[in-house]
């Protein structure tokens, strides 16, 4: 079984998925489910039809033009425990079918105080939904982000949150949201507090040239983070440093490419970055970022890997053991993809020797 790398491989192979938000995971046709149950209300029959109001024309959006999908739609649509719940199950069965073994979503509490939703309750929602799930198959756990346009304070309740729910399976913090707003010097308090409890910590990093000052990207490491997001417009004393550090590198293809996040306006996924830390000493997981919005799932953006890269199906397995490196869900964790890894060698040795 050490062929050429087909999309029946990629999917089979074990994987761990580090940087995926919930709400870009959820797909059109589980929020078009959403919305048939929602549309006889009057908040519902004012939105559009998801399955035409998320995938916008490739061509005419970019990584600013999916923002306010978040804000009005999504948002608007996921806005109760109902919603929230049904979402998030539909969310982990696709990963879970797609051969992830290991997952740790990421999502902003939220609240919808008309719908009886506190932020609270949003994430108690999450984490029951993850919990109900079950961990046979894919082990899942909760990433909380804050939005750079959050306040301070907003941003310790956050992690207040996160430090509350910790034994619940909340591992990190993030930080997300349009690299064009915040001030990132904000937060330093609060990703303080997160480190004080353990909480490990996952940074957007120069996602876009604006957000990608040296100032601000000396700023992001100062605040000690375990992994970082994209990292797209860095400079050689960036890299440096990150290499230094080994880092956690959680990169996103398809994401990148179809948003027109490349430096230079640069279309083509030879052009990624991946390229250039490939066979480095970081540990790179491949990330979907929002497969609700990209339509890419991570069996596929390793597939792209493979086709673009030319990685092996070996080179794959390598690249999967890798990203376990970074996981924030503890040695246990590790030890249970080590060993699927090991076995999924195996079969693939064994199938290679039969005749
Ligand atoms: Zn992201």
């Amino acid at each position: 079984m050490w062929g050429d790398v087909t999309e029946n491989f990629t999917k089979a192979l074990p994987k761990a998925e580090l940087h995926a938000h919930l709400t870009g995971s959820i797909s059109p046709e589980c929020l078009h489910e959403v919305w048939k149950r929602k549309r006889s209300s009057p908040a519902g029959s004012q939105l559009e039809d998801p399955l035409s109001a998320c995938r916008p024309e490739a061509e005419h959006h970019d990584i600013l033009s999916f923002f306010p999908v978040f804000d009005k739609y999504i948002y608007n649509l996921c806005n109760d425990t109902e919603s929230v719940a049904f979402a998030t199950e539909q969310v982990l069965k696709e990963f879970e079918a797609d051969g992830v073994k290991y997952l740790e979503l990421r999502t902003t509490p939220r609240e919808s105080l008309e719908n009886g939703m506190t932020k609270e309750v949003y994430v108690q929602t999450v984490l029951d939904t993850i919990a109900k799930h079950g961990k046979e198959v894919l082990s899942t756990y909760l990433i909380l982000s804050i939005d750079r346009r959050n306040t301070l304070e907003q941003a310790m309740e956050t992690v207040r949150l996160a430090i509350k729910y910790q034994d619940k399976g909340v591992v990190g913090i993030d930080l997300c949201g349009n690299p064009l707003k915040g001030d990132v010097t904000t937060f330093r308090e609060a990703f303080k507090l997160a480190k004080a409890h353990n909480l490990r910590l996952t940074l957007h990093f120069a996602e876009v040239p604006q957000s990608s000052t040296e100032v601000e990207l000396q700023t992001l490491l100062s605040y000690q983070p375990d992994r970082l997001g994209h990292v797209i417009h860095t400079t050689p004393a960036i890299e440096a440093e990150i290499s230094s550090r080994k880092l956690g590198l959680e990169l996103c293809l398809s994401c990148n490419v179809h948003a027109k996040m490349l430096p230079g306006g640069k279309r083509e996924f030879t052009d990624h970055h991946f390229a250039n830390w490939y066979g480095q000493s970081n540990a790179i997981a491949l990330c979907t970022d929002d497969v609700g919005i990209f339509g890419s799932p991570i069996s596929n953006e390793y597939f792209l890997a493979a086709w673009h890269f030319n990685l092996s199906r070996y080179d794959l397995v390598e690249l999967c053991r890798g990203a376990v490196e970074s996981i924030f869900g503890g040695e246990r964790e590790k030890q249970r993809l080590y060993s699927l890894l090991d076995e999924f060698e195996k079969i693939c040795d064994n199938a290679e020797a039969a005749p």
